[in-house]
């Protein structure tokens, strides 16, 4: 190991340099004009997968630009980790905003600043040399891995799903391992192991069938603005509870544990507050900032309109009112119910004064690999390793939607080592990666794949 760490700390520059080619290339996956970009940019990939000791390399073609996929199955018994990330960036617009030209690779301040050096391009290229420098020692890896990089990430993956539909035997693993996020801040390493889902709702609430005039109708009709703001004021009780029968039936209750952990992260609930510039911080009532965004799930309504909304003055008694209305959600709940129970709910609340419908816009699960399961032990102990420090344990409010499409598809769980950081400017100008976390992620990346054989025998397979 003590090679493998050495021959890391003696290719520092040939890792710039490379890396420099890498974020060259300008991978912008959705302005046609670059599609030879994604090309040449995918072969970048695969002419390295092949140098460093990857097999079966293949830029494979999907609806829209390849994925680069390659794979090294030489451990037999040993867990087949599946390694997902992308080469596509963002636009560079504004450039003007780019201290230096954001597909230049600079180093100023101890970070690299360029398009795609935190997202995801020098993620990605942190495992290919933590893969390269394990091969080049041991003459292979201490378990099976397949490399799945795709092209489209930021374009929503339009093409990915169909994808891993068709090569589900090619890609099937025994845990994904994703580095396309971020620490919980600099010098914090952390490991996320939970992500929210959604449901996503559109009211609509009719009372007359056509406008009217305020002043010869007003008080003889329910005014459907007034009935739906009342209707979504009655969705939180005075401690911020929701007050939906059977919402948080199926919430997997935070552990002890977990809200130990939470509590050790650098995390000021007054600072978190003059940062929003918000007068007082509100939510659910016996649970912090960070378990409320993190673990517990919210109903917001994300837009309500109806009646007149134009210049001056007009006294109209509108015949209709719309809200939309998502609801995020965590473990064990299930979009679909969630979205039913919030429709039988208002349904059944509404007063006869007006007709209401609810329409499920659209949804997404969470995600959880539990802190337990060996993968994530694993990426505890490669970061502790990697780092010189104890990771601390977080969780995300947004969702991944690849990880529950992983979970859907291939039945396995996703371990996300983040190697940015909150403030990195991704699809930003001035995107960057720390140095310290780039060297760092590679020799974590070296400690994971060592590390995950032992949790994996020594703890069982898949939790
Ligand atoms: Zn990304």
């Amino acid at each position: 190991m003590e090679q493998v760490l050495n021959y890391l700390a003696q290719n520092r520059d040939r890792y710039l340099a490379e890396l420099k080619e890498f974020i060259a290339i300008p991978s912008v996956s959705s302005q046609s004009q670059h599609n030879a970009d994604m090309q040449k940019c995918a072969e970048w990939i695969s002419g390295q997968m092949n140098s460093i000791g990857m097999q079966n390399v293949q830029i494979m073609p999907t609806g829209g630009h390849p994925v680069v996929y390659s794979e090294w199955l030489g451990a037999p018994g040993k867990p087949t980790v599946l390694l997902y990330g992308h080469y596509d960036v963002q636009p560079v617009d504004p450039v003007n905003l780019w201290t230096t030209p954001p597909f230049e690779m600079t180093e100023r301040d101890g970070n690299l600043y360029a398009r795609g050096t935190a997202d995801d391009k020098g993620q990605v290229y942190i495992h290919l040399k933590g893969i390269e420098a394990l091969m080049k020692h041991n003459g292979g890896l201490p378990v099976n891995l397949k490399m799945l990089i795709e092209g489209e990430e930021e374009v929503g993956s339009a093409n990915l799903d169909k994808f891993v539909k068709a090569h589900k035997e090619l890609l099937k693993a025994d845990l994904v391992l994703i580095s396309d996020s971020s620490m919980f801040a600099k010098g914090v390493p952390s490991i996320c192991y939970s992500l929210r889902g959604l449901s996503y709702l559109e009211i609509e609430v009719t009372g007359a069938k056509s406008d009217l005039h305020s002043g010869s109708f007003g008080g003889s009709v329910h005014n459907p603005i007034q009935a739906l703001a009342e209707l979504i004021a009655s969705l939180h009780d005075k401690n911020g509870k929701i007050t939906i029968p059977g919402f948080y039936k199926d919430v997997r209750p935070l552990s002890k544990k977990e809200r130990d952990a939470f509590k050790k992260l650098p995390f000021s609930e007054k600072q978190y507050a003059k940062d929003l510039g918000v007068k007082q911080l509100y939510g659910e009532k016996g649970f912090s900032s960070l378990e409320r965004v993190w673990a517990r799930p919210t109903l917001e309504c994300n837009g309500i309109w109806g009646g007149y909304t134009g210049e001056g003055a007009k006294t109209v008694l509108p015949s209709k009112a719309f809200a939309k209305i998502s609801c995020r959600l965590v473990p064990d709940q299930k979009s679909d119910k969630i979205a039913k129970l919030v429709e039988k709910h208002l349904k059944k609340i509404a007063p006869k004064t007006i007709d209401i419908q609810v329409r499920n816009l659209h949804g997404g699960e969470a995600a959880i690999t539990p802190i337990e399961s060996p993968g994530v032990q694993a990426a505890v102990a490669a970061l502790e390793k990697g780092f010189g420090k104890k990771p601390l344990y977080q969780r995300e409010g947004g969702s991944i939607p690849i990880v529950v499409q992983f979970k859907e598809l291939l039945g396995i769980d996703t371990v996300l080592l983040g190697f940015g950081l909150p403030d990195e400017n991704a699809h930003a100008p001035n995107e960057f990666i720390n140095m310290d976390n780039f060297f760092g992620g590679i020799r974590t990346s070296v400690h994971f794949f060592n590390e995950l054989p032992n949790y994996w025998t020594t703890k069982g397979k898949k939790k």
